[in-house]
């Protein structure tokens, strides 16, 4: 497939960089590598020159450009707004077009195409782990300047359930109410967290809200799309609107207990088909009924009237900002706010900063940089005192398992989701 054309043009970006440097305190790679062009102001002026024809694509250029964390931080810092995080996805297309993608993430990828291939492949016990992940084992044996602490502790992956979320619950789930939400539960909540997706049906039927699970919803493409695989990221892109479109008028909306794939569907399709007329439109179309579910829960329900009910926890929680949450979507208030109902919520110093997760390059050949990315994160979650982080991500769930245990702090990950579940439970001790 021919990639789309360039969003933003890397010239105009880089002539409107004013060259202030307020971005560069709070970039998350130049804050583990310092140097000027690992920082937002460095990326836009040497795509710039990209584009000029006075930088080839090399293989330095390749790392330098693979280095960012896409957390757009800079985004939010800019006094002009300048779309750094978009302008790397983009040149990141150029590079996957010039170079082609590493094997173990063409498989990746081919997977998150293909539904019931993973589904064959989680039953054998090898989705992500092989794909994403454990597959860093061999990497690491050819290249030993790569660490490998994800496969050294069976805590640092996420455990695989024996049955897929999608693959356990039926398709339509009555709950006796005049309401109805369609699930988009998002790969790693279905395979690997499934507690998340099972937690969020029994939400709905506390408050007797029909469920339905959309059975042939495939990967949003996010991992794809940040590794410049755009073929990829048209496929599913594509497929997924076009079932959506088949189901949307009979829902109230489409909730997603997962920032990345939220902030993907909802934010970044448009970003994708900006050349692509038509499916722009049916995007566009699709994203007032698209919503991360603490934010739909907390704004259309009366859940948190519920769990005001419920009796309230000892237990201290502090809530990290997943980048795609607060940053994409200005979703920080709503998990807080429900969560906030029956747990104490102890904030962490920082909750804004990106955790480090950074995509599957940065987890793979770039994972030097999200371990030191990583650290940071897990101090401020020790330094807070609390006994559980939570965030409504699961990358960042995984990132910030690793930390914590490479730090050897003892705090457990639960979605916000899982938390709320488990007060409406009762048993939120
Ligand atoms: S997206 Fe994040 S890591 Fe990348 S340049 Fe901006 S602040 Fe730095
Ligand atoms: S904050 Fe914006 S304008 Fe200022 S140096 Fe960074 S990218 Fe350029």
């Amino acid at each position: 497939m021919t990639r789309s054309g360039a969003l933003f043009n890397f010239t105009e970006t880089s002539d409107a960089c004013i060259k202030c440097g307020k971005c560069i305190p709070v970039c998350t790679i130049h804050n583990v590598n310092a140097d000027e062009v690992t920082s937002p102001r460095g990326f836009i002026d040497l795509l710039g020159a990209y584009q000029r024809g006075d930088l080839e694509l090399d293989r330095n250029a390749k790392a330098i450009f693979e280095s960012c964390f896409l957390c757009t931080n800079c985004v939010d810092a800019c006094p002009k707004a300048l779309p750094t995080d978009m302008i790397i996805e983009q040149v990141r297309a150029d590079i996957a077009d010039k170079y082609g993608i590493a094997w173990f993430k063409r498989a990746f990828f081919y997977l998150l195409r293909h539904r019931m291939t993973m589904d064959m492949l989680f039953k054998l016990g090898y989705v992500f782990q092989t794909c994403g992940f454990k597959i860093k084992a061999e990497i690491n044996s050819m290249q030993p300047r790569f660490s490998l602490p994800l496969i050294k502790k069976d805590r640092l992956l996420p455990s695989m359930g024996k049955t897929s979320f999608l693959n356990a619950h039926p398709e339509n789930i009555p709950n006796g109410g005049q309401r109805r939400v369609a699930i988009f539960i998002g790969c790693l909540a279905n395979y690997n967290y499934t507690e998340i997706g099972k937690g969020l049906l029994e939400i709905l039927e506390a408050l007797k809200i029909d469920a339905f699970i959309p059975k042939k919803q495939l990967c949003c493409g996010a991992p794809a799309y940040f590794t410049g695989d755009f073929a990829t990221v048209d496929h599913n892109a594509k497929k997924n609107i076009v079932y959506f479109e088949s189901f949307i008028d009979e829902v109230e909306a489409i909730i997603i207990p997962e920032a990345t794939c939220s902030a993907m569907i909802k934010v970044d399709y448009e970003h994708f088909f900006h050349d692509q007329p038509e499916w722009l439109a049916r995007a566009q179309k699709l994203k007032g009924k698209i919503f991360m579910a603490t934010e739909w829960l907390e704004q259309k329900t009366q859940l948190k009237a519920l769990l005001a009910s419920k009796g309230r926890s000892d237990l201290s929680v502090t809530y990290h900002d997943p980048c795609h949450a607060r940053k994409m979507q200005g979703v920080y208030k709503e998990p807080r706010a429900l969560v906030g109902q029956n747990y104490t919520i102890t904030e962490m110093s920082d909750s804004n900063a990106c955790c480090g997760f950074g995509g599957v390059t940065m987890q793979t050949e770039n994972f030097h940089f999200a371990q030191a990315a990583g650290r940071p994160k897990a101090a401020m979650i020790a330094q807070s005192g609390a006994r559980v982080v939570t965030a409504e991500c699961s990358a960042c769930r995984m990132q910030i398992n690793n930390a914590l245990n490479e730090a050897n702090v003892d705090v457990v990950f639960k979605n916000p989701i899982e938390l709320i579940a488990q007060a409406l439970r009762g048993n939120s001790r």
